[in-house]
């Protein structure tokens, strides 16, 4: 009996101290053998880098105010929590009303989803409050927001990027050096020239032409407009020339003077966020057979969608195999349908009026769909149309003085480019502007940090050692 239960304690040590050494093994931090270990995840670490370059946070945006728009009403658009909004109109109200906002008026804002929780925390807000005033609110770590308004005393300078594209206009215009916002305002100011599902190509060029203000003190830059855009698909050039008509608002005009806001964008959709294989690439023309009556622009769920020109809300509602379904009425007997929406975009309902480029819903897969995709229809007169053909909704080509100062202000900009070019190519071609958001990356550096900090956590929770910090190191670089 004695000498049983001995044995029983025997094999009880002995199951203890396995236990313990394989608990050991386990969780050790990786030491000799654990090279490969470490390697592993540093392969892992530069994917979620990528990752973060094409769709992770801090966004940044740009946007045009609507008659009717608050700065509440934006800022919730955007997802940003009801307090949080208050707390920051309250604080920019110190310097600037907000009742001042004038439609047309930019605001640019850098927002982030939240840690913890589904909405999205402001960042950093500016608005040019005048030529000569901007109004900066920023918040700080601890949440507080500080808005200051100050004269523009950066230095203006020029920033031209220009390369070609071998995987994604995104991609590789972020390699060539353009800011994520530079890339949108390029994709928006073609979407109605181009379709970036189909059209774009490998050895598609692009080149960006964009003033940009400098702070000397700090080195910071920060974008300022971008003045012209050109794409060459296939030998065919598309060219855009930032304009201000004589007691309009500055736009966009094509090389012959046509405005492109009046007309229809054909890629309605975030275009960085295309899937844009060229493999399997859809040629357009299967697009449209008897029963397609649009054209599907394939895109992960929850890409924005907007209203590919200004209009009225027709219809916002789930309807039969389209899904969640939005037809918007333009002028000129023109309508455009947006089907299988993940979800509307807030304040969307019938009697809405909608500006180009404003987002009106997500990309999904409800109603009769295979996949995440948007599909989209363009209908003139009662009958359904090629999207890809239809552009123009109405004239609006500069004519007279119009057009004569328009071509003026084109040859201005193409001669400082040209002058901009040559400083280039002439000592040391190291000099290329790199017109990077700084504050984006900074925020970006700091949300990493935190996503470290909290990833630690649970990596200490795993009883594992954390293998993020080649993460922060790259997004220093
Ligand atoms: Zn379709």
């Amino acid at each position: 009996m004695r000498q049983s239960s001995a044995k029983l304690i025997a094999i009880f040590i002995c199951l203890v101290l396995a236990y313990g050494l394989a608990f050991y093994m386990a969780f050790r931090t990786p030491s000799a053998e654990g090279e490969e270990a470490v390697a592993e995840p540093i392969a892992q670490t530069q994917q979620t880098d990528e990752d973060i370059v094409a769709d992770d946070g801090p966004y940044d945006e740009t946007l045009t105010i609507t008659a009717g728009d608050t700065l509440a009403s934006i800022l919730n658009r955007f997802g940003i929590p009801k307090a949080q909004a208050h707390e920051a109109i309250t604080a920019l109200s110190k310097v600037f009303n907000p009742k001042d906002l004038k439609t047309d008026q930019e605001v640019y804002i850098i927002y982030d989803s939240q840690l913890e929780g589904e909405g999205y925390d402001l960042k950093f807000l500016r608005i040019r409050a005048d030529l000569d005033h901007d109004v900066e609110l920023v918040r700080s770590g601890g949440g507080v927001f500080q808005a200051t308004k100050y004269k523009k005393e950066l230095k203006h300078e020029y920033a031209s990027i220009e390369g070609s594209i071998k995987i994604s206009l995104y991609a590789d215009g972020l390699k060539a050096g353009a800011s994520p916002k530079m890339l949108n305002d390029m994709i928006k100011v073609f979407s109605h020239d181009v379709n970036f599902q189909f059209d774009i190509q490998p050895g598609t060029t692009f080149s960006l032409f964009y003033d940009t203000y400098k702070d000397e003190e700090s080195g910071l830059e920060r974008p300022g407009e971008l003045l012209s855009a050109k794409l060459v698909i296939d030998g065919k050039v598309h060219e855009v020339y930032r304009y201000q008509p004589p007691g309009g608002v500055p736009s966009y005009y094509t090389a012959l003077g046509e405005a492109v806001r009046k007309m229809l964008m054909k890629t309605p959709v975030d275009g960085a966020r295309l899937s844009s294989g060229f493999g399997n690439r859809k040629h357009p023309i299967l697009g449209f057979t008897k029963m397609h009556k649009g054209v599907d622009f394939a895109a992960p769920k929850g890409t924005p969608i907007m209203a590919a020109g200004d209009g009225v809300i027709e219809r916002c509602s789930p309807y039969s195999s389209y899904g969640n379904y939005v037809c918007i009425r333009h002028n000129g007997n023109t309508k455009t349908a947006y089907a299988h929406l993940s979800r509307f975009a807030k304040g969307m309902k019938s009697g809405t009026k909608v500006r180009q480029g404003q987002i009106i819903g997500y990309v999904g897969a409800t109603g009769r769909a295979s996949g995440p995709h948007l599909h989209f229809e363009v209908i003139q007169n009662g009958k359904h149309v090629n999207p890809t053909k239809v552009t123009q909704l109405a004239s609006n080509k500069l004519s007279g003085t119009t057009l004569a100062s328009f071509h003026a202000n084109k040859a201005r900009i193409e001669s400082i480019r040209r002058e901009k070019a040559k400083a280039i190519d002439e000592p040391q071609k190291v000099e290329i502007i790199k017109a990077v958001d700084p504050l984006s990356v900074l925020l970006k550096a700091q949300r990493m940090a935190e996503k470290q900090k909290s990833a630690s956590v649970i990596s200490k929770r795993n009883g594992q050692t954390s293998n993020l910090t080649p993460v922060y190191n790259l997004l220093k670089e």
